[in-house]
């Protein structure tokens, strides 16, 4: 049977339409190193027709799809699971299904760019990173932005609903996507590449798709918004006096240049440290160092220089900075920019790290960090704890890094205790208020801790919809919804 729909895939696609053996692999490992399993091969559909008919022909063989971008994300939603195959509901009696990847890489072009209507339609495996510059060559700015600009695709942050640092000024994707066109796990193709800004006529099917991450449609084709390119930008830099006192801060940034205020991102000293030895380009913005750094980015029609150093001064005569530096270039901007991409603690350290893409209401982070620290090191005391993230936003990624024990004997041990300190620090960000999945979606890695999180009624409702449009469970299975949602089908 597998082998039939490989053939005609192969057949369909054409030879520049499929991948297998080494280059294939290397997509079937998610980019930590953490995900992956095997998958009968990588499918490349050239265009939206070819996605249609490469769904049509899997699901005539019962062959599972895994939808792929840049393959960026961080919670293993966009390779196959560990064992090759779909885990299903052992007791719907059902034999699991073998999978393909189907990567949207060729379908990478920009459709149309109108300024005047300030919107992009993109293919939805066209890299972030060239949507901003098209916007960019028409005076526009596209608001999506983070670290992995160079290889994220519009499609993987339309599913994942990605964030990053402007989230804080523009919002995040969902708020940027005007209109989608989505192939339906029947093979339907929806076109819903409207561009309004207004359109009250019923539900609004294209937020179902957002943030969906492939379970129920694979977007081929969206409609961003734009937005007026700011002429005058700066960051400032900043050591931070006394962290619990980090969003009084935040508040004197929103008094001084509420309209202007871009950026909030926060970034600890050790992490600032590691990145700028370990690079032969970045410089040290300022030589004293702090425990915590803040980066704080302006932006307007006039020029910022002017509320950034009002903001600057304030706060160094408040305790809440104890130095600082503006970038007085775009040369300097960019080092502040580059410094800020580099912080990536899974690239710094080694060992076993456990990590939170966590979100609080924004007055509660101080707290809830301090806390976060507290209750890792009551579990385990040796646990080292690293936080950075877009605090502007309410977003903080955490990390833990639990001691392992020299003896191989320990491995057991170890494991229990790891997920004594994700139960600890889970528990704790609902207490906040908080959710899990803050930018970087479920994947695998959040699907069994998220039944903490949402009420029953929640998970009916999102498992019908899951059922309805995808009852066979062929779109992503095993990534955001559990199998539970298979009782709610006709099975
Ligand atoms: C260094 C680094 C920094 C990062 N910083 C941030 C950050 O600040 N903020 C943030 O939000 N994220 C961040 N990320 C995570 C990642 O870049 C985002 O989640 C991004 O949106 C993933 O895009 P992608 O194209 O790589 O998607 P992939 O990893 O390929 O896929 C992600 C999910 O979307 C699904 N998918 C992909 N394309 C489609 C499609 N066309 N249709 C349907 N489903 C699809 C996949 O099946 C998978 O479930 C970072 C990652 C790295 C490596």
């Amino acid at each position: 049977m597998s082998q039939r729909a490989i053939d005609a895939l192969k057949s369909h696609l054409g030879p520049q339409g499929w991948l297998q053996g080494g280059e294939a692999a290397q997509l079937t490992r998610d980019v930590r190193g953490a995900y992956g399993g095997q998958a009968l091969l990588v499918a490349r559909p050239a265009s939206t027709e070819e996605v249609a008919t490469t769904v049509r022909i899997c699901r005539a063989h019962a062959v599972a799809i895994v939808p792929q971008g840049g393959n960026t994300g961080l919670c293993g939603g966009a390779v196959p699971l560990g064992d090759a195959r779909v885990m299903l509901d052992a007791s719907l009696g059902e034999e699991p299904s073998p999978c393909i990847v189907l990567s949207l890489a060729r379908m990478n072009r920009i459709v149309s760019i109108d300024p005047l209507r300030y919107t992009v339609t993109a293919e939805a495996g066209c890299v972030v990173q060239a949507i901003q510059e098209a916007a960019a060559d028409v005076d526009r700015v596209f608001a999506l932005d983070w670290g992995a600009r160079g290889s994220a695709a519009i499609g993987g942050a339309i599913s994942t609903n990605a964030g990053g640092i402007n989230v804080l000024r523009f919002g995040n994707t969902r708020e940027q996507v005007l209109g989608l066109e989505v192939v339906l796990p029947d093979g339907r193709v929806w076109d819903g590449l409207r561009a309004l800004r207004k359109d009250s006529s019923g539900l609004d099917l294209k937020q179902l798709f957002i943030g969906a991450e492939g379970t129920l449609g694979i977007v081929t084709r969206a409609v961003l918004r734009l937005h007026p390119r700011p002429p005058r930008e700066q960051t400032l830099f900043g050591a931070v006096g006394d962290i619990s006192r980090l969003m009084d801060l935040f508040a004197l940034a929103r008094t001084v240049g509420d309209a202007e205020l871009s950026a909030f991102e926060l970034i600890p000293g050790d992490l600032v440290d590691m990145a700028i030895d370990r690079s032969a380009t970045l410089i040290r913005p300022i030589a004293t160092s702090s425990a915590w750094h803040v980066l704080v980015r302006f932006s307007g029609q006039e020029d910022v220089t002017e509320k950034l150093e009002v903001f600057f001064v304030e706060a160094l005569e408040r305790g809440l900075l104890t130095d600082a530096a503006l970038a007085g270039n775009l040369a300097q901007e960019q080092n502040l920019w580059d410094l800020r991409d580099a912080i990536s603690p899974m690239r710094m350290m080694t060992g076993k790290m456990l990590k939170w893409d966590a979100s609080v209401p924004i007055d509660r982070i101080i707290p809830f960090l301090d806390e976060a620290q507290r209750r890792a090191c009551a579990v385990h005391p040796p646990a080292k704890v690293i936080a950075f993230g877009h605090v502007g936003d309410g977003n903080l990624h955490l990390s833990v890094w639990p001691e392992r024990p020299a003896d191989a004997a320990g491995d057991q041990a170890f494991d229990m205790l790891c997920e004594r300190i994700v139960i600890a620090i889970d528990a704790l960000i609902w207490e906040f208020g908080g959710s899990i999945c803050a930018e970087h979606g479920v994947g695998v890695e959040n699907i069994s801790r998220l039944r903490g999180q949402k009420a029953p009624l929640e998970f009916e409702m999102t498992g019908k919809i899951k059922a309805m449009f995808d009852p066979d469970n062929l779109f992503n299975p095993g990534k955001v919804f559990d199998s539970s949602f298979r009782k709610l089908t006709d099975h």
